[in-house]
Parts: C-alpha cells; structure tokens; sequence
C-alpha cells in the first residue's frame, strides 16, 4: 500500500498543478479577452528580482497593423506606488494589461519591470510576479480553503486565514458550518460577486507579487459591498506596485498618478486634486459620475 500512495500523492500534485495553471489562464481570460501566442525568447532567463519598478517607454500597439490601439504610451510607477487607468470604453485600458501580462508585444516601445524587458525573460517568471484580481473570479468545484490556496499551494493554514481577514472574507467564512471545509462552486455554497471578488484578493495576497494588477468591477456590486472592497484593496496593496484599471473614479482618488486614455493616448495625467484643477477630461467625467451616483440615492 505504502508503495502506492507515493505515486498517487505525485499524481495529486500534478492534478492540483495543472489546476492551479487552468485557473490562472481563466482568471487572464476573464481580464485579457483572447491571449495570442507569444513565445519567450531564445535562452530567455527569469525575471530578476527588484522592488517592482514598471515603466511603459514609448509604447505603441495595434492588434491589427491598419488600426492602432496604443499611441505612444509612457509612464512609470515607482516601487509600492498606485497608477490609474481612467477612460472611455475602448481606450485601450485592458490592453495595457495584456501587454503587461505580455500577451501581445508592443508594436514599438517597450516594457520593464525593475529594468528587465518583459519581452526578453520567461513568460513563467513574470507571470509569477503579478497578481491579478480579476471582475469575475473564478471559483473552483472544491473547499473555500482550496480556492484560497491556489494563490500559493505552500501557504499555511495561518497564512491563508491571514490572507482572508485582509480581504475581508475571513469572518464570513468563519461563520459557515464547515468554515474553511465548505464546498462552493456550481455543486457548493454560491458565492456572492463581492465574496468571490474577496477570495480573489485573498489569492492575489497570498501570491505575494511583486505588482497588482485589478480590474475592477463595472456594476454588480451594490455600493456597500464596493467600498467594503475598495478599502480592502487599498489596504492590502500598500507598499507594493499597483494598476488599477478604474471604471469609477470613487476608487481611485487615492492614487498615486492617474492616467486619463482616450483613443490609445494619454490625453491627461496627474493626481485626482491637479485633475480636478485642470478642468478637462477627468474633471468632467468626474461630474458626470457624481451626478449619477447624486441620482441613484
Ligand atoms: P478598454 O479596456 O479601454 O475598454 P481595450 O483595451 O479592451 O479597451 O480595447 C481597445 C481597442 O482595441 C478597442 O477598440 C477594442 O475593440 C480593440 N481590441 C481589443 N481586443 C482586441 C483584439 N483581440 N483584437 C482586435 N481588436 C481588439
Ligand atoms: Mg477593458
């Protein structure tokens, strides 16, 4: 018997590993609409370590050559700081999370973390380096605690329960019968929108990356439920490198540096005070949404 269970436990860390990539590429799929084959270079190494450095240099994309995406896109964002993305549907928000995930290679231009072209080391190694929260995550058929665990299947049960109070999932869970051992998915508990959005973020903490990057919710999320999650975020990313990909300007006040897209150009940039100043864009979308919100209470 004893001569069994070795090969099956190897065959559970294999099943659990190609598990573990599945819900990666699902969580890239619901961010990253359709992922293109981009191969690592020759001889390509790992991503050096560093305190999360991201620049964008002259960065121009199109996904097809007739019709360009991203015009000439530059910007840093020093270790532990926060950029926004802001702007219209279609501005090419989403696909500067693809080419950060280096789904697709910039046309020109390029991209480093900690002064490391994305583009010449491994897919693995800096795919490792970030976390993503996606607007829908995906859960699997199986206990809380293994969905939490996929962030970094050596966590400790501490370090997972740690995880969760920061996502503020910790005592929802708690509150549960079989607290951790409760199945969710399709044949368990279903989870809420926002408690699933806490479970991702617990993930993405446990994952420990080197950057954030989160798409946030477009609606779904009664605005209780959005704050509760938003202070979460705030909380949990201090200290390490940020995007936040922004439908509402409420969410990203507190941002380091905010980027206002339109048709691919950053058309205004600056923190929510200068914006506001300025009087443009940002300042207009801005009324645009307090009114709206003004209206729905
Ligand atoms: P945003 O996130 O700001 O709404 P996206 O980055 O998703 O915008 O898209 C920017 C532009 O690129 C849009 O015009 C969109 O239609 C186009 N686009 C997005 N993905 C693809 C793709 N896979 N192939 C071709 N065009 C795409
Ligand atoms: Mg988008």
């Amino acid at each position: 018997l004893l001569q069994l269970i070795r090969p099956l436990d190897r065959l559970g860390q294999l099943y659990r590993s190609i598990k573990q990539s599945l819900t990666d590429v699902e969580q890239m799929l619901t961010l990253l609409d359709q992922p293109a084959e981009v191969a690592d270079a020759a001889g390509a190494g790992s991503l050096p370590k560093g305190p999360g450095r991201l620049r964008f240099e002259d960065v121009d994309f199109a996904y097809d050559p007739r019709r360009p995406v991203l015009n000439d896109v530059s910007f840093e964002v020093p270790p532990g700081r926060t950029l926004a993305i802001v702007g219209p549907s279609g501005a090419g928000k989403s696909t500067i999370g693809r080419l950060l995930f280096r789904f697709y290679d910039p046309t020109s231009g390029r991209i480093t973390l900690d002064g490391a072209d994305i583009g010449a080391v491994t897919q693995a190694s800096l795919r490792e380096a970030i976390a993503v929260v996606p607007q829908d995550a995906v859960l699997f058929n199986d206990t809380i605690l293994y969905n939490l665990a996929f962030g970094r299947p050596s966590a400790s049960t501490e370090e997972i329960e740690q995880a969760a109070r920061q996502a503020q999932i910790h005592d929802f869970i708690a509150s549960l019968p079989d607290g951790y051992e409760t199945m969710v998915g399709e044949r368990g508990l279903k989870l809420s929108g926002g408690e699933k959005q806490r479970v991702a973020i617990a993930r993405a903490i446990l994952k420990r990356p080197r950057l954030f990057l989160f798409d946030e919710a477009t609606s779904a999320l009664d605005s209780h439920t959005e704050l509760a999650i938003q202070r979460s975020l705030r909380e949990v990313s201090r200290g390490t490198t940020t995007l936040v990909i922004a439908h509402r300007l409420s969410t990203i006040v507190h941002a380091d540096e905010i980027l206002v897209l339109e048709d691919g150009c950053i058309a205004e940039r600056g923190s929510h005070a200068a914006l506001l100043n300025r009087g443009g864009a940002y300042a207009a979308l801005w009324a645009r949404q307090q009114a709206d919100r003004e209206a729905a209470d």
